[in-house]
């Protein structure tokens, strides 16, 4: 009986959903999965293809990114998850991908403004990059040290990470988190999409304004709050 069964089942198809909606190539990007009460997360192999993973081949890591189960070595950028998973009590999956469109914003080193609805659906804020690491963390524990660039980063803005679930590193690329996998992934597709209709925003208007007050706030309040009616009732 393994007792990972659903945590390594679930991390699969959170990883499965990337190629398939075009978020990642080749081997780029990983998704993640945690167990709260185990204290451990599965996340994807280092370096296999996507049409060869299997469900067993997700690696059971524990929030100091060593693994603790599994025959292979977890991704490259396992340390990263683990800091968020170990820093972010509420979080339930996390997604890192090379996506082009949210990449290039991050190679730009420039935060995604929010230009339209679509964005302020999902958050009120601009998509944040953060400034690429020092050396010295480049040189370092490097993993490591991405999973607090991006803490930072939202801490310095002042942003919370329930309400802001995606991130640029700067030079880098996109990293996402949500409630479990399957929102992380969703959110993975949604800062795409967004850094996608932002260029080209800006391609048709270099001068375009980002989304009015009154539009952000009804965004926000029609998620949130007494009064919100966005979805269905749970
Ligand atoms: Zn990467």
């Amino acid at each position: 009986m393994d007792r990972f069964r659903a945590l390594r089942e679930e991390a699969y198809e959170a990883n499965m959903r990337l190629p398939e909606l075009g978020l990642v190539l080749f081997t780029f990007g990983n998704a993640s999965a945690v167990d709260r009460n185990e204290a451990v997360f599965a996340i994807k192999p280092s370096g296999v293809p996507y049409a060869d993973l299997k469900v067993n081949d997700m690696v059971i890591c524990d929030f100091e990114g060593k693994a603790v189960e599994g025959k292979m070595r977890p991704s490259s950028d396992t340390k990263t998850h683990a800091v968020l998973y170990k820093e972010w009590s509420e979080i339930g999956g996390i997604v890192h991908t090379h996506s082009t469109y949210g990449t290039a914003w991050a190679q730009a080193i420039k935060d995604i403004p929010i230009f339209g609805t679509t964005h302020a659906d999902h958050l009120t804020s601009d998509i944040p990059c953060a400034p690429p690491m020092k050396d010295e963390y480049i040189q370092g524990d490097y993993e490591h040290m991405t999973g607090y660039q991006i803490i930072d980063c939202l801490k310095e803005r002042g942003l919370d990470h329930n309400e802001v679930e995606m991130i640029l590193v700067g030079n880098h690329a996109p990293f996402t988190w949500g409630k479990s996998a399957a929102k992380a992934v969703y959110n993975s597709a949604v800062c795409e999409e967004v850094a996608k209709m932002a260029q080209l925003t800006l391609q048709i208007n270099p001068n375009a304004n980002t989304l009015k007050e009154a539009l952000k706030k009804k965004h926000f309040e029609r998620k949130h709050g007494g009064n919100s009616y966005y979805g269905q009732e749970q």
